[in-house]
């Protein structure tokens, strides 16, 4: 048995012993129980300390290639035949595509498409309207560090343990009052705190439905609620979105078909058309969906950022009979990266939800939580919503200005959001269109979030949606001028 070390080599000798031997086992030379030479001996012979020869013998246990017993020679395991640790996985490594099942295999296509459509690396000096994050430099980082500290002198050691599964109780307190300003009777024993209102989605959806069951959709949608249902092996009924919100004669419609398992909705500057439903739009909504016992699921994610005008209330503030599971979240007015949202629901309806989250995941970040209950209470959020509606009222105001002024008045029309971030831009053209349409925008210099993206089928038009959330107004008057230009050269207009 030939060892060498060299000792101006950069991998340590310890690391060298050790490989040595591991070849050795792995290429049968050494068959198990073969005695390796005692540690002294060896060191002696290699001309090293025999501390070095021990720690590679440490290391060669560790990797379950000798067995040590006290007092006596190390001698090589026997091993259960697996691929030696050294081969893995190199290109014969596992084929998780056939290990998957078909449904998981959905997962990953989902997601290959997702990153193909959204354009992540924008020339420098495009200016890009796509994203939808609210601005990080708004947020109150020196506040939220206050927040952190004092939460964490005040009750660090309880908040560093698991808490409660249901979120925690003081934030509940703060989630619930916002809730009834905006007309929702609830409790902090209505809320269940979840790792933003795209987990609350997720956790309605596996309450709710089934693989193979059909849901109702908005159509266009959230283009991340898209892949999740699919992934659920849901089908989709489409319901067009009109200028006034979901067609409910449509909707009743389909309904005469079958009765799906839940319907899906933005009521308030939905994502990605921007557009808010009346008062009246919501009572027929619901009533449609009590009559036929269709749970209605939510989503609030920009409950408070209605900046233009009188806010309509949320559909669960009429929720008499509980039917409605309401979404809600921090993210769009601040620390999206803290991942808070919330699930309003009935009792029953969030007792099955809370066991959903907490064979997920035990419960969610304390910290965080407590962070925001601290920053809540102390009334620095509705300090920061002020500050956040003023920035965003003068970006939409000067987004629809600028796009009165500089894009084409024949074949585009959009809506003209009261609040929120986006806004949607139809063109007179055909949806095949789009990928041109994209080349043409980026030689431009500008990007926006494709149509296609936001559609559970087939994408009606050639649509897309603008965002202001992170641009400055000068940025978006300059970006609405190139808009311009580019749609007039692509609609020769
Ligand atoms: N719903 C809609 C309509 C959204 O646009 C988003 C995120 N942009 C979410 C839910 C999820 O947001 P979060 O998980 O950050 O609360």
């Amino acid at each position: 048995m030939l060892f060498s070390v060299r000792r101006e080599s950069a991998v340590p000798i310890f690391k060298q012993v050790c490989g040595q031997v591991a070849r050795l086992v792995d290429d049968g030379t050494l068959p198990p129980g073969s005695r390796l030479p005692a540690t002294r001996a060896l060191a002696a012979r290699l001309g090293v300390n025999r501390s070095t020869v021990y720690r590679a013998y440490q290391e060669l246990w560790a990797l379950g290639y000798l067995e040590s017993r006290p007092g006596s020679y190390s001698t090589v395991r026997a091993r259960v035949r697996t691929a030696a640790v050294s081969r893995l996985p190199g290109r014969d490594g596992p084929r998780w595509d056939q290990l998957c099942p078909p449904r998981s295999r959905r997962i990953h296509e989902e997601y290959a498409t997702l990153l193909r459509l959204i354009p992540r690396a924008v020339p420098v000096r495009a200016i890009s309207f796509a994203g939808l994050s609210a601005d990080r430099e708004l947020n109150p980082d020196v506040d939220l560090r206050a927040a952190v500290r004092s939460v964490l002198l005040d009750t660090g050691k309880k908040l560093l343990e698991y808490g409660d599964p249901q979120g925690y109780g003081p934030l509940r307190e703060v989630i619930a009052r916002r809730m009834r300003t905006h007309g929702v009777s609830v409790s902090a024993e209505d809320i269940l705190v979840t790792s933003g209102s795209q987990q609350a989605l997720d956790l309605a959806v596996r309450l709710l439905a089934q693989p193979g069951d059909t849901i109702a959709v908005e159509s266009p949608t959230y283009s991340m609620a898209l892949p999740l249902l699919r992934f659920q092996g849901l089908h989709m009924a489409e319901i067009p979105m009109r200028e006034d919100g979901a067609d409910l004669d449509a909707l009743e419609k389909r309904l005469q078909k079958s009765v799906p398992a839940f319907f899906y909705t933005i009521p308030n500057f939905q994502n990605p058309t921007g557009i808010s439903t009346s008062q009246a739009h919501r009572e027929r909504l619901l009533a449609i969906c009590e009559e036929r016992g269709i749970p209605l699921v939510e989503d609030g994610f920009e409950e408070e950022m209605k900046y233009f005008g009188k806010a309509v209330l949320p559909i669960k503030s009429m929720d008499a009979r509980g039917l409605v599971i309401y979404l809600g979240t921090f993210s769009k007015v601040v620390f999206p990266g803290l991942r808070v949202g919330w699930i309003a629901a009935e009792r029953d309806c969030l007792q099955r939800l809370l066991a959903l989250s907490r064979f997920s995941q035990l419960s969610g970040n304390q910290l965080t939580q407590a962070a925001v209950a601290c920053f809540c209470a102390d009334g620095l959020y509705e300090q920061h919503l002020r500050r956040v509606h003023r920035a965003y009222r003068a970006r939409m105001s000067a987004m629809l200005r600028a796009l009165e002024e500089h894009l084409p008045s024949r074949k585009v029309t959009w809506t003209r959001p009261s609040g929120g971030y986006t806004l949607w831009v139809r063109l007179e053209a055909d949806a095949s269109a789009e990928v041109s349409l994209l080349k043409c925008l980026e030689h431009h210099g500008t990007a926006v979030a494709p149509g296609s993206l936001f559609f559970p089928g087939k994408p009606r038009g050639l649509c897309f949606r603008l965002s202001v959330s992170n641009l400055t107004q000068d940025e978006i008057h300059e970006g609405c001028r190139r808009l311009g230009k580019a749609l007039s050269k692509f609609l020769g207009v």
